[in-house]
């Protein structure tokens, strides 16, 4: 192997270490304490399982946690209040309602009711907008992370080539506009793309958010660029002892044959996965500090 294999999992300590120091100094010199409400309709055993995590992180960090959950058949009305009474209190700067939401609700119209000042998942119009037109906004957690581990492993990305492989909303369209922000030449790439081998191998910089287990190999790699893997895939893997089926998380990267040919990789798991909530963190403390009118602290941002 020659890749350094990055430590998501060390870095995201770093960052909440981090957002835990600058909460303490925010209740010591202003009396402030940072509130994450986060907003949970169903019982989607995932998305349980990504809420009591986050609620667990942001009480560990020192700021106010509070979860509403709600019932897979509730309104949209009813949501709609919930979101409109946190938008009200001023003891909440974030507010995240936890996708994805049971079909009979409409994702945009919730997630545009947030008010956008709180808007931690940077998912609001709002802030999608800001972030294309390289404003000050709420950063989506996640591309927010691989960003981080980007600049850390190689500290200025100008002028390097990056592809992302990926058009969602909530990762491959923002990672390319913070790699834009940074002044890579970003190439974004999708199910239609031609020959993507090709246009994968003349990156400097690859982040690959798919959701299509090991697709990315190590041929596909120009020698010595960075490779971030988004993706989170359940595949087998045999089975156990007592004759249950075992299954393991993979990402998007052939993780063995793109570690002998990349200059670094982020694992999976333990990679860019526990960047997501630290940054949620990161998010919901700059979010107070600007509601505040304080500075947000510097590296926590894009
Ligand atoms: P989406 O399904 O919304 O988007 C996937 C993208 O991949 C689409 O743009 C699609 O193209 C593209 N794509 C699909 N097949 C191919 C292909 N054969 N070649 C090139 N591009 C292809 O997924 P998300 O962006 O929401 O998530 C991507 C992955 O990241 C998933 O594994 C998800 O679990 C993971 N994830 C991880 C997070 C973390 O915290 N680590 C957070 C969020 C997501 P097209 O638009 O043309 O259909």
């Amino acid at each position: 192997m020659t890749a350094t294999v990055i430590d998501g999992k060390a870095f995201a300590a770093k960052v909440r270490a981090q957002v835990t120091e600058h909460v303490a100094r925010l209740k010591a010199d202003h009396g402030i304490t940072p509130g994450l409400a986060v907003v949970l309709v169903g019982e989607d055993p995932a998305s349980q399982v990504y809420v009591r995590s986050k609620g667990k992180q942001t009480v560990e960090a020192g700021m106010k946690s509070v979860e509403h959950k709600l019932s897979a058949d509730t309104s949209e009305a009813d949501l709609l209040q919930v979101v409109a009474d946190l938008n009200a209190d001023p003891t909440i700067h974030g507010i995240l309602v936890q996708l994805p939401l049971p079909t009979h609700l409409n994702e945009d119209l919730v997630i545009n009711a947030i008010d956008p000042a709180k808007d931690v998942d940077g998912f609001h119009i709002s802030n999608v907008g800001l972030l294309a037109t390289g404003q000050k906004s709420m950063v989506p957690c996640t591309p927010l992370g691989c960003l981080m581990l980007l600049r850390d492993h190689l500290g200025s990305l100008s002028g390097k080539d990056a592809v992302v492989i990926g058009r969602s909303n909530i990762v491959g369209k923002p990672m390319a506009q913070l790699l834009l922000g940074d002044s890579c030449t970003v190439t974004i790439a999708h199910s239609r793309t031609k020959d993507l081998p090709d246009v994968v191998r003349r990156a400097d910089i690859v982040v690959a958010a798919v959701g299509r287990p090991q697709m990315v190999p190590g041929d596909w790699i120009k020698p010595g660029a960075m490779v971030v893997d988004v993706g989170i895939n359940r595949i087998d893997a045999g089975v156990k002892e007592d004759g249950s089926p075992r299954t393991r998380l993979v990402g998007d990267v052939d993780f063995d044959s793109v570690a002998k040919v990349a200059g670094a990789v982020t694992p999976v798991p333990g990679g860019v996965g526990p960047m997501t909530i630290a940054c949620l963190l990161a998010n919901t403390l700059t979010a107070c500090c600007r509601a505040n009118g304080l500075e947000a602290p510097e590296g926590l941002t894009a």
